[in-house]
């Protein structure tokens, strides 16, 4: 884990969601409308919305899309979250880039941006100037923080200051300075529009079949689940900031939440991970399921990653233990 992702601990103020509020962070200006976010997101929910279009439906894209929320999402809380933000693991470079590729699928920002945000968010969480704070207001913290504009945060030093690492790799940095990101986005979209065409040319063997799938696989595969996995990932700030259980007393308010640990398959033991970022595991109980590590450790099992970072509590007993054999080594034998 790098320095820049150590949360700072020992925050005077005791977060409450029910006697402690926060105002906006300091920069923003309310009604500073983020227009390309905005429309983006507006649109994608509107055509959302076509899934009630019973012509759309087709069970190749709704499989297409259940799978798909947790194979895209992995992009996201495997490789933006627990892999580059916390780096709680290494994999090869080819692979690592893979699932930025995967997680660019998600329209999620680009690594860079989404490492520093979390990174900023983890250094002042739930106190000034953390950039989504549900104790704002809820919608604030969901999706209103990224369609209202706020310098304060999003701004070439901070993305400096908390995501160099990211930056220095020249993949990651043209993504910042090109538009290849929205352009991988399109491309999936494309092909998986193209995949529905053929299966439908081969189920219904005509093009009117061909053009309903290509339509359902757009709508259903592409569209619906990338809105789908942002309300999940958005819910690991709202949700899990303001309702649930607190395991330890972290300094802020996050909060284990049964309901985003099961969608966003473990990142909503959220006040787990608050309380150990550096960890590839947010499960710290057997029935706080983390099937996010579980999928770090099958990468495990088959050589792909390595220096899996352990439980806090796992590595200060691996220390403890080392220190005393450290002892005992220098100790004069009678
Ligand atoms: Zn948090
Ligand atoms: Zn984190």
């Amino acid at each position: 884990m790098t320095s820049a992702a150590t949360p700072t601990v020992g925050h005077d103020i005791k977060p409450d969601s029910t006697t402690h509020r926060l105002p906006l962070p300091d920069e923003v200006v309310p009604g500073r409308v983020l227009w390309p976010y905005a429309i983006s997101i507006g649109l994608f929910h509107i055509i959302a919305f076509a899934v009630v279009v019973p012509w759309l439906f087709t069970w190749t894209a709704a499989i297409t899309m259940v799978v798909g929320i947790f194979f895209f999402g992995q992009g996201i809380n495997l490789c933006y979250h627990r892999l580059l933000t916390h780096r709680s693991f290494v994999v090869p470079l080819w692979l690592e880039r893979f699932f930025v590729i995967i997680a660019l699928c998600c329209l999620q920002d680009t690594p860079g941006k989404w490492v520093a945000i979390h990174r900023y968010h983890h250094n002042h969480s739930d106190h000034q100037p953390d950039p989504h704070s549900p104790l704002v207001h809820f919608l604030w913290a969901h999706v209103g923080w990224l369609i209202i504009r706020n310098p304060g945060a999003h701004n070439i030093g901070v993305y400096r200051k908390f995501a160099s690492d990211v930056l220095s790799d020249r993949f990651y940095l043209k993504l910042e300075k090109t538009l290849l990101w929205v352009w991988i986005y399109i491309a999936h979209a494309a092909l998986f529009t193209l995949i529905g065409a053929g299966v439908g040319w081969f189920v219904g063997g005509d093009l009117a079949s061909a053009v309903r799938y290509g339509a359902s696989m757009l709508v259903w595969g592409v569209i619906l689940r990338t809105v789908l996995v942002w309300h999940i990932t958005w819910s690991v700030n709202s949700i899990t900031h303001l309702f649930g259980y607190q395991r330890y007393e972290t300094g802020e308010n996050s909060r284990n939440n049964w309901l985003v640990g099961l969608l966003a398959v473990g990142e909503g033991w959220h006040n787990n991970h608050h309380h150990d970022p550096a960890s590839a595991s947010n499960q710290h109980k057997w029935y706080e399921i983390d099937l996010t590590f579980y999928a770090i450790k099958g990468l495990e099992v088959v050589g792909l990653a390595k220096k899996v970072t352990k439980p806090r509590h796992v590595r200060q007993a691996e220390r403890q233990a080392e220190r005393a054999t450290a002892a005992m080594d220098g100790q004069p034998s009678d």
